[in-house]
């Protein structure tokens, strides 16, 4: 059996008519690539969200639906309007509006994945289209047939196990003879109802289906040409990096950079699977390589940043001396779902970061942060909660090692208070909390300082 190649491609390379083609010359040009894997167009997830919320009036939905629907036409039209696909489109349409005035009623996470759901599914339908127009002989592919989760909807956990299994049966033979154009971001939990793996999943979509075909190579395209030294929206001289191991890339997509979801490198890692990352516009320009080993290996390779974090201070003075204070703390965090940070401790107090960010959050855009989660806290220790803080992640190589890192970290934002600084627990990072409003000042100084 031939290995296969995953090729991803996120919302702004699934627009519109025109930046589709450029996806399926990439999809064309390697003759390896047999899974595709597709967000939805621009725009239009969050879109979904707003009609799934509820809170729209009749006529904010109807101006609403009206976008969905010109994106879906400026495809429609590039196509020649097959009859069939009109039909297809129209169905999700419908289904969308009559779903949006259900949300109005009463809505919760699971009716928000079923409406959210349908911008992955009409993408991928329409490039179906486009790549058997090109003279490929390409299938739709529900990918609610594989991706099992559990049935946390808006923020759902892959199945991985079953997801192979499933894949092995339905997925595997099929792509060794067809193009299978499938979705991204959404899955589908025991009773067959469709979940989200979270806000900007697509990638971690890809990754796990790489993982279940054990593919030769993940890629991921996008709007840039590879994975910078900080985002380059933020900093003009920030580049592009041609290889990054495993670790240093999971530091970067964890700790702020958008351009891969948090979880994308755990199912690469498993089955030792390349990750590329590259610009759907323009293949030719490169992009990052993520693997095991590297030929470079610098003390500072990045610098990223993750906006929207909470600070909660737990203190009880019933700590001093105790055992089993830490874990009653973190046993809250697990009932209640919620993934902790940075944490730092001392004698009577720990403070613990939460991401209440966008990008790996939940469908719905609910914050993390529940009033059920806190009363719990409460009940134990003293809690204290700041907002508008700013995670900055330091990321490289061998830098709890080497004299003079924290020094030259710090040196270049020596007027900036840090809040809080994690460091030493992985060799990769050091990571601090900054107030928001000094954030995108810290890391255009440390890209100065540390990487131009
Ligand atoms: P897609 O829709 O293809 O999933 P995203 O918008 O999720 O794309 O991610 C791409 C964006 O990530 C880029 O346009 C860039 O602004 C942002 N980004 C943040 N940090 C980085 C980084 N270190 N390197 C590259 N891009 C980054
Ligand atoms: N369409 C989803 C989102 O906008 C998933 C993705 O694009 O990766 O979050
Ligand atoms: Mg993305």
């Amino acid at each position: 059996m031939n290995k296969i190649c995953v090729a991803k491609f996120g919302g702004s390379s699934v627009a519109n008519y025109e930046v589709m083609q450029n996806c399926a010359n990439v999809v064309l040009n390697n003759p390896a690539t047999h899974i595709v894997v597709l967000s939805a167009s621009a725009g239009i997830t969050n879109m979904l969200v707003d009609l799934a919320n509820g809170h729209l009036t009749a006529e904010e939905r109807e101006e609403t639906m009206n976008k969905i629907t010109a994106v879906q036409n400026n495809i429609l039209d590039g196509l020649g309007r097959p009859q069939e696909l009109v039909d297809e489109i129209d169905r999700h349409l419908d289904y969308i509006r009559s779903l949006a005035h259900e949300a109005t009623l009463e809505t919760n996470s699971a009716l928000v994945d079923r409406i959210v759901a349908n911008g992955e599914l009409m993408s991928t339908r329409l490039f179906a289209e486009l790549l058997r127009q090109r003279g490929a002989d390409a299938v739709w592919f529900d990918v609610r047939k594989i991706m099992r989760t559990d049935s946390n909807f808006g923020k759902a956990a892959p199945v991985i196990e079953v997801i192979r299994t499933l894949a092995g049966q339905e997925l595997v033979a099929l792509s060794q003879s067809k193009i299978v154009v499938t979705q991204g971001f959404i899955g589908a939990n025991s009773e067959g109802l469709t979940t989200t793996l979270g806000r900007g999943g697509s990638d971690f979509s890809a990754a796990l289906i790489g993982e279940a075909v054990d593919a030769s190579a993940i890629e991921i395209w996008t709007d840039v040409p590879g994975i910078y030294t900080t985002d380059p929206r933020l900093v003009s001289t920030a580049r592009p990096i041609p290889e990054l191991t495993f670790e240093e890339a999971a530091e970067m997509a964890t700790f702020g950079a958008k351009v891969l979801h948090p979880a994308t490198i755990q199912p690469a890692v498993r089955r030792n699977i390349p990750v590329f990352v590259g610009s759907s516009k323009n293949p030719r320009a490169g992009g990052t390589w993520i693997r095991t080993v590297t030929d470079t290996k610098p003390t500072f390779r990045a610098v990223a940043m993750r906006k929207n974090q909470v600070l909660l201070t737990l203190k009880s003075f019933n700590m001093i001396g105790a055992c089993g204070f830490m874990a009653t703390i973190f046993g809250i965090f697990a009932k209640h779902g919620l993934s902790v940070d940075l944490v730092t401790t001392s004698e009577v107090s720990v403070a613990i970061t939460v991401d209440n960010g966008f990008s790996g959050g939940s469908s719905d855009g609910k914050s993390s942060l529940s009033e059920a989660l806190l009363k719990d806290l409460r009940q134990v220790c003293n809690v204290t909660v700041e907002e508008d803080l700013t995670l900055i992640a330091v990321i490289g190589n061998q830098m709890s090692y080497k004299t003079g890192t924290g020094s030259k970290v710090f040196s270049a934002i020596f007027d900036v208070n840090v809040r809080m600084i994690s460091y030493g627990a992985s060799s990769h990072g050091l990571c601090f909390l900054v107030d928001s409003k000094d954030g995108d000042e810290v890391i255009k100084r440390l890209h100065v300082h540390l990487l131009d």
